[in-house]
Order: structure tokens, then sequence, then C-alpha cells
């Protein structure tokens, strides 16, 4: 039994909630106080290394939301099951969780290697995933700020297959992609508040992915948005510490140079 029961499918939920949430917890960090105790950088930072104003950044948010809720849509159509009764039984809660554990796996999976691709690939990085690293200094509402077509070939399509591989029901998917949501928009908030469980939980967290904006750490850290199992794997984890900065707040500082 969920709220929405009887009011609106799960296939739309499952399409709209994510981008809902998105605002909703991005515009939460975004009226939050100055803070700057801590933030991971300086605001006098993220007015001079940011290449592009918040607007733009709302305009890319919402152009890419749209690419996202219309593959989505597509994608429950195709695999709903229509059933006599209108509603299908959903599977026990631990399978349910079994599900979405494989789900964050196989997301992980599929945006390691393309983002690394992307990074590697000079064509791709210059003309699409550059737009993404136009924010060196990350905040809340610019983490979904993507090209169009990363948009498609990262996120919504990493979501697509994570769902179908994982076989969880559209009702279950809601849960996995607004929580996919709200942990990528925590990645990129920019800040290191006490008793934020996904810094506790999470070894990829807000400070593991502000190194892979910095400009020394951007061929670093590209596992997102859950574990950081392919890059310890395959070399690309950059060891970082947090330490205080003198003008206040914290810094996640890169702790050795590779070649
Ligand atoms: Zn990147
Ligand atoms: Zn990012």
């Amino acid at each position: 039994m969920v709220f929405w029961e009887g009011y609106i499918s799960d296939e739309l939920m499952g399409t709209f909630a994510p981008i809902v949430v998105y605002w909703l917890y991005a515009g939460v960090y975004q009226l939050l106080p100055s803070l700057d105790q801590y933030r991971l950088h300086t605001r006098k930072e993220e007015e001079q290394k940011n290449l592009v104003p918040l607007p733009s950044v709302i305009k890319g948010v919402l152009l890419q939301q749209l690419v996202q809720a219309t593959v989505a849509g597509l994608m429950f159509l195709a695999t709903a099951k229509p059933t006599s009764t209108g509603s299908i039984t959903q599977p026990p809660l631990l399978v349910q969780l079994i599900q979405i554990v494989v789900a964050m796996f196989l997301m992980d999976t599929w945006q390691y290697f393309i983002h690394r691709y992307m990074h590697q690939n000079k064509f791709l990085y210059r003309h699409i995933h550059s737009q993404h690293h136009r924010l060196v200094v990350p905040y809340a509402i610019g983490a979904l700020y993507n090209h169009p077509l990363e948009g498609l070939l990262l996120d919504t399509f990493g979501g697509a297959i994570s769902f179908l591989i994982s076989g969880m029901t559209a009702r279950t998917s809601v849960f996995f992609f607004c929580f996919a949501v709200i942990k990528t928009v925590d990645d990129h908030c920019g800040l290191w508040l006490p008793g934020n469980i996904f810094h506790v939980l999470f070894q990829n967290n807000t400070a593991y992915h502000d190194i892979h904006h910095q400009l020394q750490g951007t061929k670093y850290n590209y596992s997102q948005p859950f574990f950081s199992i392919w890059d310890r794997l395959l070399g690309t984890y950059m060891p970082f510490s947090l330490v205080n900065r003198q003008e206040g707040g914290f810094e996640a500082r890169i702790l050795k140079k590779t070649t």
C-alpha cells in the first residue's frame, strides 16, 4: 500500500516523482542560509571557477528531465503488464530490497564505463560531457546539468537498464529512482554537513565527487552515484583527505598525483 494508490499509477509516479523529488531536495539546499563553515569551496571560488550562470543551469536540468520523462514514460508503457484486477502483486519486501541493490550495481556499472569513456574520447568530452564540468564548484541544483545527449545516455539509459535487468516492479522503481536522484543531488551539494547520512554510509559521496569536479581530479573518481568499486578495481580511485580550510569550511584535498 502506497500513498498514491488509487490516485495515480505507479508508472506515472515512476516518471514524475524523481523530477519532483529533484527540485524539492535541491531546492532545500538552495534555500539554506550561507553555511560557509560547511562548504567544500568558498563562495568566491564558486563565482570565479564556474563557467555557467544559474538560470542556464536550471534550463539545462529541465531539458534533461524532459528527455528523461519521455524515455521513462515510453519504457513503462512498453513494460506495463495489464492484469484482470488492474493491480499487480508486489514481491515481498526482501525481494524488492535485493532488486534495489542489484539495480544500484547495474546503474553504477553503466555510469562508470560511459562516464569514463566520455572523458577519454576527446570529441565526446569537448562536445558533450564538458557541459557538466562547467560547474567546477558543484551545487545541488546543478547535479543534473548535462548535455541532453548525456542525460539520455548516462542517466536515463542507466536508469532504464537498472530497472529492466533487476526485474523490479514500477512501484519499486519509484523508490529506487527517487533514491538515485536524491543521492546524485547530494553528491553535488558542495556542503559537508554534520549528520549527513550519505557521508556515513557511502564512500562515494559529496567529497568523493567533488574531487572529480576539480581540475586535477577530473580523470579520477568516475564512479557514480553509489559505490567506488569500479574506481578501485580499475585504478581510477583518487585518495583524498578532508581538511579545514583557512578561510573556513572544508577542502577535499587530493593526496597523490599520478601520471
Ligand atoms: Zn566527468
Ligand atoms: Zn558531477
